[in-house]
């Protein structure tokens, strides 16, 4: 599948220290295995791949066309705590599991970080245990909390 990315999403990317490369492995990894969560109202995908200890996120849409799909990339993120198990799903959510074709929630994940765990919120898949933090979340309170961990530590 192509993967379309315009200069101002490529700028995000770079902005946030990321790769355009590592997006495209993330999108890739995600379609040949069938594992995103999918926004039913606006078709908007949500993947992601852990890359060198980072869980690097692509936000994109696959448009179809008449010889074949492509790819296009709204917006690419990242956090370096490790998504752990579920701890709760609390709430209906746009987003569909694609890997079970079945509801995600909004609900807690366990995230560990330099060593300590803590629960943070999280799209879950209860059915196949998959967990996904949306760009919001990933670059407001996830970042703060990781500098928060990295300050106590230094
Ligand atoms: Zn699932």
């Amino acid at each position: 599948m192509d993967i379309k990315a315009s200069d101002q999403v490529k700028e995000t990317v770079a902005k946030r220290g990321l790769k355009v490369d590592d997006v495209m492995d993330v999108i890739k990894t995600a379609e040949g295995g069938n594992k995103k969560a999918v926004d039913k109202n606006t078709g908007k995908i949500l993947a992601k791949k852990v890359i060198n200890n980072v869980t690097v996120y692509a936000d994109y849409n696959v448009e179809k066309g008449i010889l074949k799909s492509h790819a296009n990339v709204n917006s690419a993120y990242s956090h370096r705590m490790t998504l752990g198990k579920i701890v709760n799903a609390t709430e209906p959510s746009n987003w569909t599991c694609a890997h079970c074709n079945a509801p995600a929630f909004l609900g807690t994940a366990e995230m560990t970080y330099m060593g300590v765990s803590r629960n943070g919120p999280a799209v879950v898949c209860p059915k196949c245990g998959d967990v996904w933090v949306e760009e919001y979340l990933a670059t407001k309170t996830l970042a703060a909390a990781e500098g928060l961990f990295e300050k106590k530590k230094a």
